[in-house]
C-alpha cells in the first residue's frame, strides 16, 4: 500500500528543520503521469517511491535533495506491446525567489520556485517523474521488433485528433 503526503509545506522552513519527507504515493495521486500510465484493472496501482531531504547549504540555500522511482506501465514505440519501466531520477532543487535568483545558482543546482511560499510536494515527485520517462519508451534494442505491417482498413485514421499524452509533460511548472 502507498502512504500520502502533506498537501503543501513550506520548503524553507523544513530546509531550516532538516526535515526528511520518505515514503511512498500511488501514482493514482499523479493525474499527469496517469495519462501516460497504461491502466491494468487486474492489477494493484502502481506507488512511487521518494525521498524529499530538505537542507540549507554554507551559502544559505534552501535545497530539496530528492530521489523518487516509480516503475511505470508504458506502451513501447516499436512493438507496441506493453513496456514496465523502472524509472528513477535524483536531483536537488534550490529555492529561488525569482529568475534572477535561478540564474545565479551553482550549475548542479536545479531552480525550484514555489508557487506561494508552499509546494506540494506529490507534484514535485510527479514533476521529476515525468522528466525521467523517454519521449520514446521502447523495450531495449533488440528485445522486440515492430509488429509486421498490415494493410490499414479504410477508414481508419486512429487517434489522430487527440492530444499526445506528452502534453502533460508541457505542463511542467518547473523550466530548466
Ligand atoms: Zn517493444
Amino acid at each position: 500500500m502507498c502512504d500520502a503526503l502533506p498537501q503543501s509545506v513550506d520548503p524553507r522552513r523544513l530546509a531550516e528543520l532538516q526535515r526528511e519527507l520518505a515514503g511512498t504515493l500511488p501514482l493514482s495521486r499523479l493525474p499527469r503521469l496517469a495519462q501516460l500510465v497504461l491502466s491494468d484493472p487486474t492489477a494493484e496501482p502502481g506507488c512511487a517511491a521518494y525521498r524529499l531531504a530538505f537542507r540549507r547549504d554554507a551559502s544559505g540555500r534552501d535545497l530539496v535533495q530528492g530521489e523518487v522511482t516509480a516503475t511505470l506501465r508504458l506502451r513501447c514505440e516499436r512493438c507496441n506491446g506493453v513496456l514496465e519501466l523502472p524509472v528513477a531520477s535524483t536531483f536537488t532543487l534550490a529555492v529561488v525567489d525569482g529568475l534572477d535568483e535561478a540564474a545565479r545558482l551553482p550549475e548542479d543546482y536545479e531552480p525550484l520556485l514555489p508557487e506561494e511560499a508552499t509546494l506540494d510536494p506529490a507534484t514535485l515527485v510527479e514533476d521529476e517523474l515525468l522528466l525521467a520517462v523517454p519521449t520514446v519508451p521502447r523495450h531495449p534494442v533488440g528485445a522486440c521488433s515492430a509488429p509486421a505491417y498490415t494493410e490499414p482498413e479504410g477508414d481508419a485514421s486512429p487517434a489522430s485528433g487527440e492530444p499526445s499524452p506528452f502534453a502533460a509533460l508541457e505542463g511542467l511548472k518547473r523550466y530548466h
